[in-house]
């Protein structure tokens, strides 16, 4: 049977559906997408893209796109939460695409949203707006997905890329999100408002007693994203559009840097976040059923990877789904997964490992952290992450253990 006549279904137009649908329809796979919401659109915040995934962005045609909505930083720069000296510093720019052939990025999450819409065929066509999945029906021969306004639709293949609480996942496994004790208040400024951070593009992050604070320049050096945890009391509100209170966020950072200082003071308006994970599933796949991005592995953002890897899922999942068949599609599942799971788990590993080290009291562990930190974290030490391609892994990687792809 021929690739084209899969039918698949992806489930939330979010960063991993979007990207999957159009690796898909690059491949010939006939794919839907099923969005909750009414009008298609992205939150106010940044986001960074990672040379793993703008190698495969720019093989789904974003290339030139990027490079014009984008910010390309210099470096992400590790520093002291007081005195802001310097802990450690990864070189990016030139240097990043010379080692990787692929920039690093800075962009606003609804530029990075735009830009994959525009890289499916006819989005007209393949998403569906206002469809929100309450059940999913797994057949021998098709799944059903079940949307809350009655209607329905059939396909070979349900991949579910809707978000942390994903209802296509809780059809594979049974678990829950975790909160993880913090909270991260998030903001856009005019650039103009905040100078000093534009002379040299960077990733600033700031580390300190239980908290940390990010921040970088995007819209083309228009706007700077910013993002401050907090321990998080007992706020659990999980939505880009849930205001925090920007006196709030400045009295947790009192005693900060200036330059920490100068973003608060320039903010008009922060959201406010709770953050969650889960813990590593024992299995994505059923046997038409899949998941990716954040409804695989939802992590914490302290390797600022979750929609990276969501990229990378979308990827892969599209090869691997190329050579399956409408009948067995199964042992491409298994396969998708069998690739994907290990080096998911690993960035989220280090996510949760980072949520610690980021957040360190001033004393000894501290101290032998800044000096492990300086020592080791350059961009040799990221070629783990940044090298991989996604897209060769899938083809070329473990086969499932399934017959029939
Ligand atoms: P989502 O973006 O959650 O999209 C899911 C989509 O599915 C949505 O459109 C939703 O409306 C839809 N949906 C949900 N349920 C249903 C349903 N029942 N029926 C139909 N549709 C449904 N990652 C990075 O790589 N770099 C960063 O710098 C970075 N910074 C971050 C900062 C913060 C504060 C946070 C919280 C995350 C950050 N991440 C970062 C992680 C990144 O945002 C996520 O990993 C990424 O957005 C996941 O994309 P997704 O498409 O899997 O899920």
């Amino acid at each position: 049977m021929k690739a084209d006549q899969l039918r698949v279904a992806v489930v939330g137009a979010g960063i991993a559906g979007l990207t999957a649908a159009a690796a898909m329809s690059r491949r010939g796979i006939r794919c839907e997408v099923f969005e909750q919401t009414r009008h298609l659109r992205e939150v106010g915040a940044g986001v960074q893209i990672a040379p793993n995934a703008t190698r495969l962005l720019h093989r789904l045609g974003l290339g030139e796109y990027l490079r014009s909505v984008a910010v390309r930083p210099e470096a992400v720069e590790m520093r002291r939460w007081d005195d802001d000296s310097v802990l450690a510093r990864i070189d990016l720019g030139d240097s990043c695409e010379e080692l990787f052939g692929a920039p690093y990025y800075t962009i606003h999450r609804a530029d990075l949203h735009r830009g994959l819409l525009e890289a499916l065929p006819q989005a007209q066509g393949v998403v569906h707006l206002g469809c929100h999945l309450k059940a999913l029906e797994e057949h021998p021969d098709a799944v059903r997905l079940l949307f809350a306004d009655g209607s329905d639709a059939t396909a070979d293949v349900a991949v579910g890329a809707d978000g942390i609480h994903s209802v296509v996942r809780s059809s594979v496994v049974i678990d829950e999100a975790k909160f993880s004790g913090q909270t991260i208040y998030r903001g856009l400024i005019p650039a103009q408002r905040v100078p000093f951070l534009l002379e040299d593009p960077k990733v600033r992050i700031w580390l300190g007693p239980r908290q940390h604070f990010v921040c970088y320049p995007v819209s083309a050096g228009s706007l700077v994203s910013f993002g401050a945890t907090t321990p998080g009391g007992d706020w659990r509100t999980e939505s880009w559009s849930a205001l925090g209170r920007v006196e709030d966020l400045a009295a947790a950072y009192a005693g900060w840097n200036d330059e920490v200082g100068k973003v608060i003071d320039a903010a008009s308006s922060v959201s406010r976040w709770a953050l969650h994970d889960r813990d590593t599933a024992s299995r994505w796949s059923s046997e038409r059923t899949t998941l990716i991005g954040d409804a695989a592995h939802p992590m914490l953002p302290f390797m600022a990877q979750g929609a990276n890897q969501a990229i990378e899922d979308g990827v892969a999942a599209a090869v691997c789904l190329e050579a399956a068949s409408a009948a067995s599609p199964a042992a491409a599942l298994d396969r998708y997964e069998a690739i994907r799971k290990a080096r998911a788990t690993r960035v989220y590993e280090e996510s949760r490992a980072n949520s610690r080290a980021f957040h360190l009291a001033d004393g000894q562990q501290q101290a032998r952290r800044d000096v492990d930190m300086g020592g080791k974290y350059n961009l040799r030490s990221q070629e783990w992450l940044y090298a991989y391609d996604a897209e060769l892994a899938a083809a070329d990687g473990p086969r499932g253990d399934r017959d029939g792809a």
